[in-house]
């Protein structure tokens, strides 16, 4: 594609709003088909579409008006996905879509290609789950198949008395149980492929969540590099096998042993890749839109070591105008409105020379603010 073009994004997100930044700066336009007026990735975009997932005709009158369609939103109906690939190329494609949408198929996936999840079975009934954690043992973990993220739509069983009000209040059904990963660190890899096959992985990262949200990034993971290169091959191989032509993330757990297993795939940027956006040449969104306009990939290489700090509901956007008056501190706002509690409303980087990201007792120095707060 050419500057000039247009991509579709579906999705009006703040993935969609730096992938659209990201777009601006390669001299394309991006179209942001979204329910939600002015939203973060609206603010930025050339045009916008405002209209829910399932307005077929508003959808068609969408990929009419673009080249190449991209989401930054996983959760499309299946007749709404059909149509658009119907029209116009849509990357990933719907095949990749339906696997990362239900934690069934993914698992499955990822088993074929010879991959390790946590051992897993799928439950319809009472029954059945009883009978997938006497073979899985407690604790495990209850989950719906579809929709869920950031640890909604999950359940932690510790004892049988457990079983049946999980399995009462989690839906749709079915569900799949999962057995209890004892991980000692949570890791991601961001992989992307070209049109022409070729592929870049981002390094490995860990990830520290804060009431089931992502809040600390650190790039790379602090892991020895036998475990950081089972991560990356893990993220080639799931591109491979996938045939992506875009951007998908890796979420995996590290074991105390040091064996990496895969917790889920999401195929478009992630939250645990925006270090790259000031710590590589061509961070993630660049390389989501350069694979998904067929322009060359770059070498997914870092310049800098990072941490990246999530910025969630009101308690962390009162530190804003401190972040702003903190030399080193890169930030990144998302144009939403409203601060509510558990919403992402920013993130910034922290840069460090390579080799020299802090350890542990350093993190916290490295995010203090001006003012002298954490
Ligand atoms: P998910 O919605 O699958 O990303 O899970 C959210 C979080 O729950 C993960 O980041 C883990 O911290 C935790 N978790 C999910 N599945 C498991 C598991 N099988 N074993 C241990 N912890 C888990």
């Amino acid at each position: 594609m050419k500057p000039g073009a247009v991509i579709g994004m579906v999705g009006g997100g703040q993935l969609g709003r730096m992938s659209a930044m990201a777009a601006a700066r390669l001299g394309f336009l991006v179209h942001v088909f979204s329910p939600e007026q002015d939203g973060p990735a609206a603010q930025v975009a050339a045009y916008n579409t405002v209209a829910g997932y399932d307005d077929l005709d508003a959808l068609r009158r969408f990929a009419k008006a673009v080249d190449v369609i991209t989401f930054e939103f996983e959760n499309l109906p299946a007749a709404s996905l059909e149509l658009l690939e119907s029209l116009k190329p849509v990357r990933p494609g719907a095949k990749i879509l339906a696997i990362s949408q239900d934690r069934i198929l993914e698992k499955q996936f990822l088993n074929d290609a010879g991959i390790a999840t946590a051992p897993w079975a799928k439950v319809e009934s009472l029954a059945e789950l009883e009978a997938a954690a006497a073979r899985l043992g407690l604790p495990a973990v209850l989950k719906t198949t579809r929709l869920g993220y950031d640890g909604k739509g999950q359940a932690m069983l510790r004892s049988a008395e457990d079983l049946a009000p999980a399995f009462e209040r989690l839906s749709p059904k079915p569900l799949v149980l999962e057995g209890f990963v004892d991980f000692g660190m949570e890791i991601s890899v961001m992989v992307a492929r070209g049109v022409d096959g070729t592929i870049r992985c981002f390094d490995t990262v860990e990830n520290r969540h804060k009431h089931h949200i992502l809040d600390l990034t650190l790039a790379p993971a602090p892991l020895g590099p036998e475990s950081l290169q089972t991560a990356q091959s893990i993220a080639r191989l799931v591109a491979e096998k996938l045939a992506l032509v875009g951007l998908l993330g890796v979420e995996m757990f590290v074991t105390a042993k040091g064996d990496v297993v895969v917790n889920e795939i999401a195929p478009r940027p992630h939250n645990s890749g925006h270090w790259t956006m000031d710590a590589c040449p061509c961070g993630q969104f660049e390389m989501h839109i350069r694979a998904v306009a067929g322009l060359p990939l770059p070498p997914a290489v870092r310049h800098s070591d990072a941490v990246m700090k999530n910025l969630v509901g009101p308690e962390d956007m009162a530190l804003w105008p401190e972040i702003l008056a903190t030399p080193g501190l890169i930030p990144h706002h998302y144009g939403k409105a409203e601060a509510r509690p558990g919403r992402k409303m920013g993130h910034f980087n922290r840069l460090f020379p390579k080799g020299a990201l802090p350890g542990e007792l350093g993190i916290e120095d490295a995010l203090k603010l001006a003012d002298g707060s954490a």
